[in-house]
């Protein structure tokens, strides 16, 4: 039996009463839950197979690669997305990027806490969170580390490059090339430990478009 905190990602509907469930917990990583007898009766299992729903679960270990579900604590439901579509559009965007991140998480506990922390501030600026929350997931892997300076030449830099800061000389073939304003932002948005300093960030389509590229780039 393990005991942790879980956030419900995604449900998939298995006979009548049963669903499976993707979970991110915070001492495991991604796992999947197996919910059976799902009755009126037990309404905190059923909680639990909703989207964005926080709980304190506990799980045993099956055969396969799947955890059944012994018993659940509801802890907060994340009603507050429902509110707005803005909010469960960006919402499901954050948890489907850590889905597809196909690897182990070097630290569960980090991303846990980071995906709890945004779901519930999602209100604040739906997008721009979305926008730190990809750069900060990427940079709690190791996978950028964005500088303002160039790492060959030291010149001031915008761009990056696999994952590297790099100066418009440096540019090559796959770079991905931002402004000096665009820059700034993404630094921001990568290293900021407070929501009011984007509350006010309005991003272009380009700008998410490129952020999500080096996302997908380099998971
Ligand atoms: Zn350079």
């Amino acid at each position: 039996m393990k005991n942790t905190l879980a956030l419900t990602l995604k449900v998939i509907p298995y006979s009548d009463r049963s669903k499976i469930i993707t979970a991110l917990t915070k001492d495991f990583g991604i796992v999947s839950i197996m919910v059976n007898n799902l009755t009126f009766k037990k309404s905190n299992f059923v909680s639990f197979t909703s989207p964005f729903t926080l709980s304190e679960v506990i799980i045993k270990e099956t055969k396969s690669d799947l955890f059944s579900l012994k018993d659940v604590n509801i802890i907060d439901q994340n009603l507050h997305l429902r509110k707005d579509f803005e909010y469960l559009r960006y919402a499901g965007k954050m948890t489907k990027a850590i889905i597809d991140l196909h690897f182990q998480f070097k630290k569960s506990n980090t991303i846990f806490v980071l995906l709890e922390k945004f779901l519930k501030n999602i209100f604040i600026n739906p997008k721009s969170l979305y926008m730190s929350f990809l750069l900060k997931v990427l940079l709690n892997e190791g996978l950028i580390n964005p500088k303002l300076r160039c790492n060959i030449c030291n010149s001031l830099a915008t761009n990056l490059s696999s994952g590297e800061t790099i100066c418009d000389k440096h540019i090559q073939k796959g770079s991905f090339i931002f402004s000096k304003s665009e820059y700034d932002i993404l630094h921001l948005l990568t290293y900021t430990k407070s929501f009011s300093d984007i509350k006010q960030i309005d991003l272009s389509t380009n700008f998410e478009e490129k952020i999500y590229l080096i996302f997908k780039e380099l998971t």
